[in-house]
């Protein structure tokens, strides 16, 4: 079977937070949505959810940390749908043990790049075959102010005192994967733009984030949502341009 009708997208870590969001604002907008998670319960009382507001959606297995469940994902993919047109890379951590560059625990600077970066690698290599199939692809890396080099640099920034190797550096190569896959895509007409949601109330931080879920999903569906005339290579916020 081949669903042509609506857009189709997938987004990770989608069983709750920002990713949550997203689906679901994607759903509204028409999409097709593919719920990405790792646990099958947790996936399948977001379907439940997003069913009961209309939205056509099902779970999908995706853990960034099991190759095996990405080769799956990408093999359902192809079977029942037969192409891909929005992968949104969301799903993210942040781990105690992160820290300033002289402390930091290498051990949890390593798990955390294993998921927010080789991770979202690893999804979209898996997929790509699929989001080559679509007449517009789009990639959105949901990445983090955090993750600026620029802003980093800048003592008077106002997160200047997160300084967090693990965290911060996985985002900042989450934005070079960004800018290369823009430019090695772009005779597919796949955009591919990493999105600053600013800093939103999740469990990833406590909920102490002054935004609500919906302000911090907006610049990624904003992005996902891109007209073929739109930019690719990019990363920004709801206010505007991010510097790298
Ligand atoms: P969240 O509520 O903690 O959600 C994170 C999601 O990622 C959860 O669904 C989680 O699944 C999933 N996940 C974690 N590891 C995974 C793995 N190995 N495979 C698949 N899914 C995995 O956090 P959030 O704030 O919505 O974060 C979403 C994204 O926004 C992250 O990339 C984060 O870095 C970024 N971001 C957030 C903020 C902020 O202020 N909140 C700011 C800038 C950027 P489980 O439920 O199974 O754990």
């Amino acid at each position: 079977m081949t669903n042509t009708d609506r857009r189709i997208s997938l987004i990770t870590g989608a069983n709750k937070g920002i990713g949550f969001e997203v689906a679901r604002q994607l759903g509204k907008a028409g999409h097709r949505i593919l719920l990405g998670a790792r646990d099958a319960s947790r996936g399948n009382e977001a379907v439940k959810t997003l069913q009961a507001e209309g939205i056509d959606v099902r779970y999908i297995a995706v853990d960034l940390t099991d190759p095996a469940s990405l080769t799956a994902a990408a093999a359902d993919i192809e079977a029942n749908e037969g192409h891909l047109d929005v992968l949104v890379n969301n799903a993210g951590i942040s781990l105690q043990g992160d820290g300033l560059p002289g402390v930091a625990d290498l051990a949890v600077v390593r798990q955390i790049f294993d998921t927010n970066f080789f991770g979202a690698v690893a999804v979209t290599q898996a997929l790509l075959p699929l989001l080559k199939k679509s007449a517009s692809g789009r990639i959105v890396n949901v990445s983090s102010g955090l993750g600026s080099i620029t802003l980093n640099n800048d003592p008077a920034w106002e997160y200047a005192a997160v300084k967090l190797l693990g965290y911060n550096g996985s985002k900042a190569a989450m934005n070079m994967f960004t800018v290369l896959l823009a430019a090695e895509l772009k005779e597919h007409g796949i955009k591919v733009n990493a999105a600053n949601p600013g800093y939103t109330a999740t469990d990833l931080n406590g909920h102490s984030g002054p935004q609500t879920i919906p302000e911090g999903a907006a610049e990624t569906v904003r992005l996902a949502l891109l007209p073929d005339d739109g930019p690719t290579g990019g990363f920004s916020a709801t206010e505007g341009t991010d510097p790298w």
